[in-house]
């Protein structure tokens, strides 16, 4: 399931923490919350997107108390609170802290983790450790606080889906070991997998010396030779400071797609995934997803692709069976022939000033048979939360709507449809067939 959470124009409206970054760096949190059409806005970082039942109470509280009442997952893994008051600060940053959301306010805009979701509960190895162990080195790194909102961490347990997100440092399980990959780099070096964390973060601190005179946000940004540079400077340093990494580096292409937890039961089942149409969730189907997970794991898992897994032990495939079917009578999607699957739009007309129209409801209107590909509709050539890999774009743009197909950095030519539901809906159909 793809949906959307935009960074719709942001413009400061109020903090109530430490020091904030370079205005150039308008990446909403929860500290520097950010002015959209229907109210300030915070996104609340949530590493690996792992949640206790408890913190997913005091969101929802969050979102009841100071916003519109409704959670909105990103397309990393974490919640956006909508419709909030804009002097709500400082009570939404106590709120958090207290239930553990805020650890560190220098850098709530840095724990910026994606994890694989079905990681430890279908046969693969768990992320857990390292999740816990890097969001701890972030905290704890006085240089990591001047990262970028964007940069983004990947740990990925060897089944290549967050690795295919295009992160800025990247671990991936391999045995014993685990692979650290820079940007998009095709040579990955092998280190010991306790290394592994202690890896990450050296690689992100050598990205900000070298960042210091580019201006970089982010990996990809960076000029190619400084970007080489970099990659020649982690490995120097890991070789010096964990005595790894000695040998040849592995050549490991990153995966061009990435590919979701579908909607269902998994391992055996270990866990159950439900998608969430357009990424916004009620009270009630939140409460819902938080007393299922008390009933078994006591644990949600936000997917960077607006989806949750709920870790088991469900016992019996009936109980896994039970629980998504009352997840699908609230409306999530539990299953992989839904026709919601795959359709994911930003925040549009009326959330965002610059939308075009109101895509979330021109992205239901045209919802229709399963698509082979995701589809992503935008109300401005921003495309905010758009996914990865190959997908159907569709943006919105004073001749009409735009439909094309884009494979990675690829983008084929479009086709424009104008003024006509019934054409839009057959178009996107087929594009996605
Ligand atoms: S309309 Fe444009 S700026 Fe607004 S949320 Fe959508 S893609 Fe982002």
């Amino acid at each position: 399931m793809l949906a959307a959470m935009p960074d719709s124009a942001p413009s400061p409206v109020s903090a109530g923490g430490p020091a904030l970054r370079g205005s150039d760096d308008a990446c909403p949190g929860t500290l520097r919350l950010h002015r959209a059409d229907d109210g300030a806005l915070a996104r609340v970082r949530v590493p690996g997107g792992v949640l206790s039942a408890d913190r997913a109470d005091a969101l929802l509280a969050a979102a009841e108390r100071f916003g519109d009442g409704e959670l909105h997952l990103t397309s990393r893994g974490n919640v956006q609170l909508r419709g909030l008051d804009a002097a709500c600060g400082g009570a939404l940053a106590e709120l958090l802290t207290a239930a553990g959301l805020l650890p560190s306010a220098a850098h709530e805009r840095a724990r910026n983790i994606v994890a694989s979701p079905l990681a430890g509960l279908d046969g693969s190895p768990p992320v857990s450790g390292w999740l816990s162990e890097l969001d701890a080195l972030v905290c704890g790194s006085a240089a990591a606080a001047s990262l970028s909102g964007r940069f983004l961490f990947a740990l990925d347990d060897g089944r290549g889906d967050v690795d295919a997100l295009g992160a800025d440092v990247t671990l991936i399980a391999a045995g014993d070991s685990c692979l650290l990959r820079i940007g998009a780099e095709d040579e990955v070096s092998r280190i010991p997998g306790g290394e592994g964390p202690r890896a990450a973060l050296l690689a992100a601190e050598t990205f900000l010396r070298a960042a210091r005179d580019s201006g970089a946000w982010r990996v990809k940004d960076l000029p190619d030779d400084v970007r080489a540079g970099v990659r020649t400077d982690v490995r120097a340093e890991l070789v010096r400071t964990v005595r790894a990494a000695s040998g040849p580096s592995v050549h490991r292409p990153r995966p061009r797609t990435a590919t979701p937890p579908a909607p269902g039961a998994h391992g055996s089942p270990n866990a159950i995934s439900v998608d969430v149409p357009l990424g916004r969730l009620t009270s009630t189907q939140w409460r819902l997803l938080t007393a299922t997970a008390r009933r078994h794991g006591d644990e949600l898992r936000l997917t960077p692709w607006r989806g949750i897994v709920v870790p088991g032990p469900f016992g019996r495939p009936e109980d896994a069976a039970d629980a998504l079917a009352t997840l699908a009578a609230a409306g999530l999607i539990a299953a992989p022939d839904s026709p919601w699957t795959g359709v994911g739009a930003c925040i549009g007309h009326p959330g965002c000033a610059k939308s075009l129209s109101d895509v979330r409801a021109e992205a239901g209107a045209a919802v229709g048979p399963v698509g082979r590909l995701p589809v992503y509709w935008s109300g401005c050539e921003r495309r905010c939360g758009h996914p990865h890999g190959e997908w159907i774009d569709v943006v919105v743009t004073p001749d009409g709507h735009r439909i094309s197909l884009v494979r990675g950095e690829r983008r084929d030519p479009p086709r424009t449809v104008r003024d006509d539901p019934a054409a839009l809906a057959a178009a996107v159909a087929s594009a996605r067939a």
